[in-house]
């Protein structure tokens, strides 16, 4: 068993920094703790790492309790059986590659010749055995993350933990590290925390996917649930682009502010109003006229307020139905051009509106 939080909470004096969060993670699974600045996620991780000290709650790591202050148990860090990724890197610039990655088993009082070959093992794992001789700063950023990396991994941890390790790189090395990252989670088979606030990243690499706002977590999910059936407009805004249309209930159905029967995918029990939430890349854009043939899908009539040309295609923002939505289309439309917004009901999510 991976790691298991049971109702942890953690208080700086008055500041409740989290409060009674749980939640567990297999062998093997990649879990992404997902939220804005100041949501706790980094707490989160520290307590589970030995850290910070858990004000309430039970951490298991690897099946053994580690900490459970109700019970005055608290096993100290460097026993946790962990190894830890920091944004910071958190190399040491007087050692070399080998003596960085070698730092946690020559404190464990390995042998030398086991503490080698486990080194050796662990740069090669990284791709670094040809620097293991460099100190860090005759390295490049993602290199010195890389050392990171092997020390986090070396003497067989339980469990890897992360906390923002790529958010000091740049943007094409940051993905090139994300599947170097999953590739090697997936190797050793270990659980894995991974603390984020990029939502690319907690959706590309994740199994799960736990979103936290104000110390307390909001949805855990797949990606896929996540962006498809997000239960907040909360959680809809903060993982990924989204279109979000006021509704009040009319009749058995819906509509929108301007009194246009709207239809929605089954969502979340709602009171009489509620918000139409549906991504950007759901959402067809029609020349004004041009009808869409399926019978489940809601046709609103709208005018262009935004167009921005990215490539691929053009990010327009339409007024219609009350609302500001985001839709992508190839199309080359002006600022002004009436259209129509082609939306099937099983992308409209309802969400409540509080
Ligand atoms: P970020 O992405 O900015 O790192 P986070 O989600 O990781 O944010 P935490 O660092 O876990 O958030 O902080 C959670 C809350 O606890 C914040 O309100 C923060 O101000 C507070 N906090 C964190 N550390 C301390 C501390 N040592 N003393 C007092 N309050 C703290």
């Amino acid at each position: 068993m991976g790691i298991s939080v049971t109702d942890l909470s953690k208080h700086y004096g008055p500041v409740a920094a989290i409060g009674g969060v749980s939640f567990e993670i297999a062998d093997g699974e990649f879990v992404s703790l997902l939220g804005p600045s100041g949501c706790g996620k980094t707490t989160t991780l520290r307590c589970i790492a030995g850290l910070e000290h858990a004000t309430g709650g039970r951490i298991s790591i690897g099946g053994r309790l580690v900490s459970a202050p109700a019970e005055g148990l608290l096993v100290p860090a460097h026993e946790r059986q962990i190894g830890m990724v920091f944004q910071s890197y958190a190399v040491w610039p007087h050692m070399s590659v080998r003596q960085n990655v070698a730092f946690p088993l020559s404190v464990r009082g390995v042998s030398a010749a086991d503490c080698a070959s486990q080194v050796a093992e662990a740069l090669r794992v990284v791709g670094l055995e040809h620097l293991a001789d460099r100190h860090p700063s005759q390295l490049s950023g993602g290199q010195q993350q890389r050392v990171a990396l092997a020390r986090a991994i070396i003497g067989s941890p339980a469990v890897l933990l992360f906390d923002e390790p790529l958010s000091n790189l740049d943007a094409k090395l940051r993905e090139g590290m994300r599947g170097e990252i999953h590739r090697l989670q997936r190797r050793l088979g270990i659980a894995a925390v991974y603390v984020t606030h990029d939502r690319e990243e907690a959706l590309s690499m994740s199994d799960r996917v736990i979103v936290m706002e104000q110390g307390r977590i909001v949805q855990v999910g797949t990606p896929r649930d996540l962006y498809r059936r997000p239960r907040s407009r909360f959680v809809a805004d903060f993982v990924g682009k989204v279109g979000l249309i006021a509704l009040h209930r009319q009749g058995d159905g819906w509509a929108s502010t301007d009194g246009t029967a709207i239809l929605v995918a089954p969502g979340e029990p709602c009171g009489p109003t509620a918000l139409g939430a549906v991504r950007p890349e759901n959402i067809r854009l029609l020349r004004g006229g041009e009808v869409a043939a399926a019978p489940e899908v809601n046709l609103l009539s709208g005018i262009v307020t935004e167009a921005q040309y990215l490539g691929p295609f053009t990010e327009y923002v339409v007024d219609a139905a009350g609302a500001s939505l985001r839709a992508f289309a190839q199309m080359d439309l002006p600022v002004g051009a009436p259209v129509t917004l082609g939306i099937a009901a099983e992308h409209l999510v309802l969400v409540p509106d509080a």
